[in-house]
């Protein structure tokens, strides 16, 4: 046996690394990314308040500044508080390693968010993935069927969905939430909630086992690596003790809490990319090829729905017209020639219309 076969777990082995393509010289609209900058005013302000900042300390470890601005400016209930990620992709991990008793399970509609399954492998943890309807709402009877089968330690909803940008029935997920009851929590992954029309952050008092978890990614500071959940204070308590001890380093916490007193700014670049999602919905219901799913994220999932027509060449067509988008059609058989594509700016949305016209045209001939 080698080196790395005497070591290195065989699932971690068997895995392959999580591929970012190159996309200098691209539009790039395969990331959930907000295409908009900070303007120039708030950059230099910004960079002022970053000159300032001790770099030779290590962080506050509390966090209690910018937790309390959250918690103030983000709905979270009054009684509840928040826990710091270097991103929510962290917060999943927290969450698997402190539920990773043998033999736990975790559980979520699939297809989803990728990390829910890579993160229970990491930890240790079975995942069982239930399949969505084939129009990518909840099958909420083959959800209870499989909670009951399974009792999860952790359920994961992405309240939207990724990749299909469903927004779940609340009736649903609430049935699943009390199904789960005290064998578990349901967090709802609210990536997306710039977005999205609902949240459960008002209802967090309602349900003991609900953790509601954001990021500032998809708000438009994906580069500054900051989630949260909020729950109760006796479940945050333990998550809180398998947290890295000064995991938000002290950049990202003035960069945020810099950035969240200007929340309006965000606002408004959210509200411009919720005007341009339906605009560009419109735009690509109108091509025949082109099926669009209902979406609440700042992403539209399509698919082409000429069978004649390969997604995998309108994604190659595209990226020769140099836009980037996703290919998701190989993530499960649900998404069968689909592609996912982020909202951009107004001229970004143009300019991959443009060019899915042309792919579309040159992969009929
Ligand atoms: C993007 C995304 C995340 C990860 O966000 P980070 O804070 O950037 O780690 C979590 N959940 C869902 C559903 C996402 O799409």
């Amino acid at each position: 046996m080698s080196l790395i076969e005497n070591i290195i777990r065989p699932e971690v082995r068997a895995l392959s690394a999580y591929h970012v393509p190159d996309s200098s010289g691209l539009v790039k609209l395969d990331a959930m990314e907000n295409p908009y900058t900070l303007p120039p005013a708030l950059r230099e302000e910004l960079g002022r308040r970053l000159a300032e900042v001790a770099l030779n300390r290590y962080p506050v470890p509390s966090y209690a500044a910018l937790k309390a601005e959250i918690c103030a400016g983000q709905g979270v209930p009054a009684g509840f508080d928040v826990v710091l990620g270097n991103g929510s992709d962290e917060l999943i991990s927290i969450i698997s390693v402190a539920c990773a008793k043998p033999g736990a399970k975790v559980l979520a509609p699939v297809p989803g968010f990728v990390m829910y399954a890579m993160s229970a492998q990491f930890a240790g943890l079975e995942f069982v993935g239930v399949p969505l309807k084939p129009d990518f709402t909840l099958d909420t009877a083959a959800m209870l069927d499989a909670i009951a089968e399974h009792r999860p330690a952790i359920v994961y909803l992405a309240y939207p969905n990724n990749p299909t940008g469903t927004l779940y029935d609340a009736g649903d997920m609430e049935q699943i939430i009390r199904a789960v009851g005290d064998s578990g929590i349901v967090v709802s992954d609210e990536a997306y909630q710039p977005f999205a029309p609902s949240s459960w952050m008002p209802r967090l008092a309602e349900f003991e086992n609900l953790v509601v978890m954001r990021t500032v990614s998809k708000l438009g500071l994906a580069g500054i690596r900051l989630g949260y959940m909020a729950a109760s204070q006796a479940l945050l308590r333990e998550f809180d003790k398998v947290r890295p001890p000064y995991n938000v380093n002290v950049l990202t916490e003035t960069a945020a809490r810099f950035v969240l007193q200007h929340a309006d700014v965000l606002e408004a670049q959210a509200q411009a990319l919720r005007d341009a999602r339906s605009r560009l919905a419109d735009a690509l219901s109108a091509l025949p090829e082109i099926q669009v799913f209902p979406s609440a994220a700042n992403f539209l999932l399509i698919r082409v729905q000429f069978e004649r027509i390969d997604a995998q060449n309108v994604f190659d067509k595209l990226l020769e017209h140099k836009v980037l988008i996703k290919n998701v059609g190989k993530m499960h058989p649900l998404l069968h020639n689909c592609l996912r594509v982020t909202v951009g700016t107004r001229q970004e949305n143009r300019q991959f219309l443009d060019a899915l016209k042309a792919s579309l045209a040159e992969c009929r001939i």
